[in-house]
């Protein structure tokens, strides 16, 4: 018996996306963003099945030494860069790439002696003001990253969009342009465009692209699909009805009876809750797919159940598959109802969800 809930994670979508994240970026390489635990769909999983991504990008030096350790031998980089010492050699030690965004990194490759130079990417802030040095401070940082011997030439440059997932929104433009006018006459590899402006921002998409959530099958936008750019979703979040019951009109269901019955029912119990990673906050109405149709939630979520209207004519059993997300019902979607986005869902299950690579 297939364990339950479980995350079913689509091989064939997973490179299904990587392809077409080529096809609409033509001239880049891809580093494939596989942090926090490959978005919650298996960080070995994932970059095992995208083996043929240019490079993978990684949050945490935890996760760069697991894929080492894993047996990926590809390209590694690392978006936030080093904090320790002992940090910086172990990467360079395992040849993974790292961005270099504040003075304390920069001190630190100035003062280290490394076995080999330290490949590195220079972040720059070109408006989203979380990470990078600032277009003033460049010059000088390029300049003693040039001097600093620890550092492999040519240095890599990147920086990362606030807004590209505004398709409207002018910043974006702003932060293409001012990133372009500081490293024009630069020889490093550069990288600008997350998923959104791989999809939505063409002229950002460079040497490299970064895409995460893209490369799972889901569009960055609010109130736009993954596949409505040819991508497939790569998560399938199936658990089953444990329980199936008749539902007098008036009577509550769940913790603070919050949702009484209009009429006569019946209620299906979804082994799925929030010590799973599904929000409790998922209001009532929220969809979940069973037998082929989107049922409502109603009540509260509580740590381990659910339960949703199966309607007075159901004919749903106990066993029956209930799925969360997936194809038929798109995370975006689940997303919205929730108030939340599709990244949050993904990376959130816990370790109770079996992800099963197929
Ligand atoms: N690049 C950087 C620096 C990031 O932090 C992230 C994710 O947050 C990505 C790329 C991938 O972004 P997305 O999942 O929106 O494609």
């Amino acid at each position: 018996m297939k364990p339950f809930p479980r995350a079913e994670i689509s091989s064939k979508a997973l490179k299904n996306n990587l392809a077409r994240l080529r096809e609409i970026a033509p001239g880049s390489k891809v580093m494939a963003v596989v942090k926090a635990n490959g978005y919650g769909h298996g960080l070995l999983n994932v970059a095992h099945c995208l083996d043929s991504a240019d490079g993978f990008g990684l949050a945490r030096p935890e996760e760069a030494l697991a894929l080492r350790e894993g047996g990926v031998k590809s390209k590694l980089i690392l978006l936030e860069g080093f904090f320790s010492r002992v940090d910086l050699t172990t990467l360079v030690e395992h040849d993974i790439d790292t961005v270099v965004h504040n003075e304390v990194q920069l001190e630190m490759l100035e003062s280290s002696i490394l076995a080999k130079p330290a490949t590195v990417w220079l972040k720059i802030d070109s408006g989203m003001h979380r990470l990078g040095f600032t277009p003033e401070q460049f010059d000088a940082v390029y300049a003693r990253l040039e001097a600093c011997p620890q550092v492999a030439k040519p240095i890599n440059l990147m920086s990362h969009f606030a807004c590209a997932d505004e398709p409207d929104n002018p910043s974006t433009k702003l932060q293409i342009n001012l990133f372009n006018d500081l490293i024009k006459d630069l020889p490093g590899q550069r990288s600008l465009a997350n998923s959104a402006g791989t999809l939505y921002w063409p002229e950002s998409q460079a040497d490299w692209i970064r895409p995460g959530i893209g490369l799972y099958g889901v569009s960055p936008v609010i109130g736009d699909l993954g596949s409505n750019h040819g991508l497939m979703p790569a998560m399938e979040l199936v658990s089953q009805l444990i329980a199936v019951r008749s539902h007098k009109a008036g009577e509550p269901v769940g913790y603070g009876s919050s949702w009484h019955a209009k009429q006569d029912t019946k209620l299906g119990v979804v082994a799925i809750g929030y010590g799973d990673g599904y929000p409790r906050n998922a209001p009532e109405g929220t969809p979940v797919w069973v037998n082929g149709r989107r049922v409502p939630i109603v009540g509260r979520v509580s740590m381990d159940m659910l339960t949703v209207d199966l309607g007075i004519n159901a004919t749903d059993q106990i066993g029956d598959d209930a799925i969360l997300w997936g194809k038929a019902l798109p995370v975006e979607e689940v997303a919205e109802h929730i108030g939340t986005i599709a990244y949050e869902l993904v990376t959130k299950l816990t370790p109770r969800v079996a992800v099963c690579l197929d």
